[in-house]
């Protein structure tokens, strides 16, 4: 799909589309910035794609396209292909780099290769012809080689430190890609990918040292009630302000995450129930001690509360073992009047 949409840009049409993409902002009224064109163009090439459904959703309900929304649309619908193609950029640099500092490397090995054959050649002449004429004529070949040694090495260290600093910066731009890829981001937590690979790496820690460890479900409670009455942009307010509150209170090596939707998920490693209730009833305290106010006109939107189920690992099972007993206690939670958190009874 993104391969046709590119294609698309590629062929006859491009200029046409394009110049309806831009057609389409202005009449909109929405600024063409890069990841506004990329948006409206993809709609303009691919008018029955999900995103263009999405954004007419959007207009319909008369909601603005702020830059958090086209952040959060094109993180949705052209995920992929925009970290991806960040990657590869990245993967192809470094390997351009590579290459040149390989080259560099070679072009030294060669120059000394050929220094020390003259070397050779220098000292077999002397042993055959020792007179002084000779001589002068070693000494002066000699020190032309070094000198053109010198120079050879002097273009390979350059050439060198230009690639070290190179890939030091493809390296943090690799590590910003990295921690991207590893970022919910609406929220700036941790996503569901990260989530996945901690769980693991947690779990068989523990399985090998024997350490307890605990998970933690969190879900915001009535939250489709909350979306219909206030909008999905105001319930996205909500979900940055419970994350704000969970990074405040959740610092490693205990691990937050925004595990879906509405869900959140903490992993506590070292950690028993009795240590995991405290820190989760004072987030749900947190969050439900200040009514809501909508940024824009200061309307009280209420209170939100969180319910939490909370399992501690048990050795020998599976993370998806664990993560149901979790999503148990959590339902029952709910069941109990929610705002509240709910421990295994039976550990
Ligand atoms: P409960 O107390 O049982 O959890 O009820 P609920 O309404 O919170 O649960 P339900 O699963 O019925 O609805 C979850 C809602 O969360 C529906 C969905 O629109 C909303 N939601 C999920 N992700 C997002 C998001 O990224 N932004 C916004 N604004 N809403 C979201
Ligand atoms: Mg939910
Ligand atoms: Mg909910």
């Amino acid at each position: 799909m993104a391969e046709d949409f590119e294609a698309r840009f590629r062929s006859p049409e491009a200029y046409s589309l394009a110049r309806s993409a831009l057609e389409l902002l202005e009449g909109e009224r929405v600024w063409p910035t890069p990841i506004n064109y990329e948006i409206w163009a993809y709609v303009t090439a691919e008018p029955d794609s999900p995103l263009a459904k999405e954004l007419a959703r959007i207009r319909e309900k008369g909601e603005a396209i702020t830059e958090d929304v086209a952040e959060k649309l094109a993180s949705i619908y052209l995920p992929r292909r925009r970290l991806s193609e960040h990657i590869r950029d990245t993967g192809q640099a470094l390997s351009r780099e590579l290459a040149s500092a390989e080259q560099a490397i070679r072009t030294a090995q060669a120059t000394s290769e050929t220094f020390s054959s003259r070397l050779e050649e220098t000292s077999r002449t002397l042993r055959a012809d020792p007179s002084s004429d000779a001589l002068r004529g070693v000494v002066a070949d000699l020190s032309d080689a070094t000198r053109s040694m010198q120079a050879q090495n002097a273009e390979v260290e350059r050439a060198l430190a230009a690639s070290t600093s190179e890939v030091a910066m493809l390296r943090e731009q690799l590590q910003e890609i990295r921690k991207e890829a590893a970022t919910d981001p609406l929220t700036r937590l941790a996503n569901r990918r990260a989530f996945d690979e901690e769980i693991e790496r947690v779990r068989s820690g523990a399985e090998a040292t024997g350490e307890p460890f605990c998970l933690v479900l969190l879900d915001i409670d009535h939250f489709k009630k909350f979306n219909d009455t206030w909008g999905h942009q105001t319930g996205d307010q909500v979900l940055r302000y419970v994350a704000g509150i969970i990074r405040k209170r959740v610092s490693p090596p205990r691990f937050a995450s925004r595990f879906g939707g509405e869900e959140f998920a903490f992993i506590l490693p070292g950690e028993n129930l009795f240590d995991a209730s405290p820190l989760v009833n004072s987030i749900l305290k947190d969050v439900s001690s200040t009514s809501i106010r909508r940024r824009s006109t200061n309307d009280n939107l209420g209170i939100i509360t969180l319910s939490a189920g909370i399992a501690a690992f048990r050795s020998g099972e599976s993370v998806h073992d664990l993560v149901e007993r979790a999503d148990t206690n959590l339902y029952t939670a709910k069941r109990r009047g929610r705002n509240r958190v709910v421990i295994e009874s039976k550990v």
